[in-house]
């Protein structure tokens, strides 16, 4: 076997053709690692990096098998079955750990229901959303996977999701993609194969609180008045739960505020993003659509702004938890085939320097905006549309007409300037202006901006030690995932929920 690093295959070429130069008795192979290079000063080509094999040798693909534990405590429970919850599960019970899932909403199939009620009607389910329900934010996603964290386990969750239906690529490229109508199809796939090996999973079940002895968690409580015992309470509820941050807050649970970001979602053509990324190749069909990556950072203030979630040829969705509030975030389906382009723009919110020791700063000022964008709406005749603004005209400071947007929720013109406070809109105008010397034209008549894009990551974290895994105030409890301030993405979440299976292992 031989690996070939970083084969540059031009658009009009194939990977076999630079092969049989490379290794010219070579019999099969298989892909490491695949990119684009679209960078301006070369055609774009993609990169390659590849193992080969001559005939009789095999392939050495990885295995993940787990040795069985035995296990004679009460079940782990686990609140939340977004993807840190689910591959908590995953793991526990891979290793012959029974546990028991809570969750709020719905199972997979019923919750598309909710959320089509929700973007055609307005009428919100407060526990079954685009953030709450099986498979928990990440379900309706643009299903990127693409993460900053270095961690052993992430061929692990690749390979689980291809192994529940992900397409076998995710493995190896550089951007991995699944696409919100590929996911809604991998999530049952994961609850049959739990509830097969000894995961007891209650939908529509909503923690209510913990149960706490001695400065130790002994069990959780559910709305309904159901309590369950047990030493391993894995809190895996994400950044949306405004009352789990309260109660458990109440119980003295040690929290934090975070730092997170705020900003707006900028929609383009994906025609014009392919043309600005791509150049005269835009139509090649070994393209995808294209994306971008922006980020602009002011030495002085020491602010951020950059693009987040940028999701190619898909949608800007009203994604909120509460009936007098708008949030919004992007999807795109697998083939990334909408007409459209969008990207959150957000501006770094320091929490240090803004709210000191007042822990629920951050979490107030999301809220107090996402309202603000709700009552725009209303003010405007509007009834659950996404608050929108052309770009150029948030950038005049005048309130103009709206344009298509690819939102199911349809959208109402406002004005952002009248919403956001100058530390959200200075600094986004500037850097807007800043992108559009990158990418000419990102500022037009033709870019539409769509409020407010306020859940980015958590603005509060739960420590816990860094061995344990544990609250650094209270035993057996293991906060998770992206609401616990531990991950920021539906990899980084579920890379989270594996390593607090893990740490239950090592407890026992
Ligand atoms: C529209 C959208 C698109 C996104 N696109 C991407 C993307 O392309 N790529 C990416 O990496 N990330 C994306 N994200 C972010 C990603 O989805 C999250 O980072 C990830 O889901 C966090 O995982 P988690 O398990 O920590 O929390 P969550 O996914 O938020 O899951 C929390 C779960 O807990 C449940 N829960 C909450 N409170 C309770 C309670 N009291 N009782 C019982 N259950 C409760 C919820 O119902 C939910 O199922 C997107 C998010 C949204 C909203």
């Amino acid at each position: 076997m031989q690996v070939h690093k970083d084969i540059k295959v031009e658009l009009d070429e194939t990977l076999e053709e630079k092969l049989q130069l490379l290794s010219p008795d070579f019999s099969h192979y298989r892909i490491l690692k695949k990119s684009i290079d679209a960078r301006k000063r070369h055609a774009p080509h993609e990169v390659y990096t590849v193992e080969v094999y001559k005939k009789g040798e095999s392939e050495k693909l990885p295995k993940f098998e787990f040795k069985k534990q035995k296990w004679t405590k009460n079940p782990p429970v686990v609140i939340g079955s977004g993807p840190a919850g689910l591959f908590c599960a995953l793991r526990l019970v891979e290793q012959g750990i029974p546990c028991i899932l809570l969750e709020r909403g719905n199972p997979a199939e019923k919750r598309i229901f909710s959320i089509n009620k929700f973007w055609r009607y307005g009428v919100l389910d407060p526990n079954d959303n685009v953030c709450f329900g099986e498979g928990g934010a990440g379900f309706f996603s643009d299903g990127k996977l693409i993460t900053r964290i270095k961690s052993h386990h992430i061929p692990y969750v690749m390979d689980r999701l291809v192994q529940f239906g992900a397409p076998e690529e995710i493995r190896f490229l550089a951007n991995p993609h699944i696409g919100s109508d590929k996911i809604r199809r991998i999530i049952p796939q994961i609850r049959k194969f739990l509830t097969e090996h000894g995961c007891e999973i209650h939908f529509n079940t909503i923690f209510s609180e913990l149960v706490i002895k001695d400065g130790s968690v002994i069990g959780v409580q559910t709305q309904d008045g159901r309590e369950w015992r047990s030493e391993h309470i894995v809190l895996a509820t994400g950044h949306s739960s405004d009352e789990v941050f309260k109660d458990i807050f109440k119980k003295k649970i040690n929290i934090e505020g975070k730092s997170f970001a705020i900003g707006l979602r900028i929609e383009h053509s994906q025609n014009f993003i392919d043309r600005t990324q791509y150049g005269i190749y835009c139509e090649h069909p070994k393209l995808k659509a294209a994306n971008y990556k922006l980020a602009d950072h002011d030495k002085k203030s020491g602010v951020g702004v950059y693009s987040f979630c940028m999701c190619p040829g898909g949608y800007v969705l009203s994604s909120g938890t509460d009936p007098d509030g708008i949030v919004v975030n992007g999807m795109s389906n697998y083939n990334r085939n909408s007409p459209f382009a969008n990207a959150a723009i957000v501006v770094s919110v320091d929490h240090q320097k803004l709210f000191g020791k007042d822990v629920w700063g951050g979490l107030r000022l999301r809220k107090d905006l996402e309202l603000l964008c709700f009552e725009a709406v209303q003010a405007r005749g509007g009834t659950h549309q996404v608050p929108v603004q052309i770009t150029t005209d948030f950038i005049e400071g005048r309130l103009g007409n709206a344009l298509p947007t690819s939102s199911p929720s349809g959208a109402v013109a406002v004005d952002f300037n009248q919403i956001l406070p100058d530390l959200i809109s200075s600094p986004l105008k500037k850097s807007l202006k800043s992108f559009n010397k990158k990418i000419p034209g990102f500022i037009s008549t033709e870019s539409q901006l769509h409020g407010i894009e306020s859940r980015t990551s958590s603005p509060i974290r739960i420590p816990r030690n860094p061995q344990t895994l544990q609250s650094t105030s209270h035993k057996n409890l293991y906060p998770a995932g992206e609401g616990a301030g531990y991950a920021g993405g539906i990899t980084s979440a579920a890379v989270d929920g594996v390593r607090i299976a893990e740490a239950i292992v090592n407890s026992i």
